[in-house]
């Protein structure tokens, strides 16, 4: 059994998202009310993390368009007065943002490749493209990030060749 402190907490910190992925369980009413947690909801839900002797946090959002630099100041903030890895999942953003977030001491960052195939990437995200994703995760790894990723199965029109791909794309990412 994995111990306390190899494990992490979970801070779900806005479920605003301006994307439509067809597999989300987030409803449209949701992402249009739900409102950001307050700066001292989100470094409460830190502090009790850290309390319950777990020393990682994942803080998660759908894409809201957060601004870069209230993400930079809180993660500053946890490196600052918590011994923590901080994750963040918040999606897809620029280079120079996941730099920012990375000056200011982000450890890890998950990003799900969802699918390698362009068409059926395209056909789950509505105006979104693969290679933005895939972008995404370079600009991680070049950046020095611990980049966690993964795939979907069992989403609709998906066949035995998308897996293939998928369960060969990670590795390529990695090696190249
Ligand atoms: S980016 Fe995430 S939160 Fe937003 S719609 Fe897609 S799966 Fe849902």
């Amino acid at each position: 059994m994995r111990k306390t402190s190899d494990r992490a907490g979970l801070v779900e910190f806005s479920s605003r998202c301006g994307n439509t992925c067809r597999y989300c369980g987030l409803t449209g009413a949701i992402k249009s009310t739900a409102l950001p947690a307050g700066l001292d909801e989100l470094l409460g839900s830190v502090a009790d993390i850290y309390r319950a002797g777990l020393r990682s946090v994942v803080l998660q959002s759908g894409e809201d368009g957060l601004a870069p630099e209230w993400l930079a100041e809180i993660i500053q903030y946890i490196k600052r007065n918590y011994e923590m890895a901080v994750t963040l999942s918040v999606g897809e953003r620029s280079p120079e943002d996941y730099l920012l977030w990375k000056n200011a001491g982000a450890d890890r960052y998950l990003l799900r490749i969802e699918s390698s195939d362009a068409f059926l990437y395209e056909s789950l995200h509505s105006g979104r493209r693969v290679e933005t994703r895939i972008r995404c995760l370079e600009d991680l790894r070049r950046l020095g990030y611990q980049t966690g990723s993964g795939m979907m199965v069992g989403v609709k029109n998906q066949n035995i060749i998308h897996i293939a791909k998928d369960i060969f794309f990670s590795p390529i990412l990695i090696l190249t």
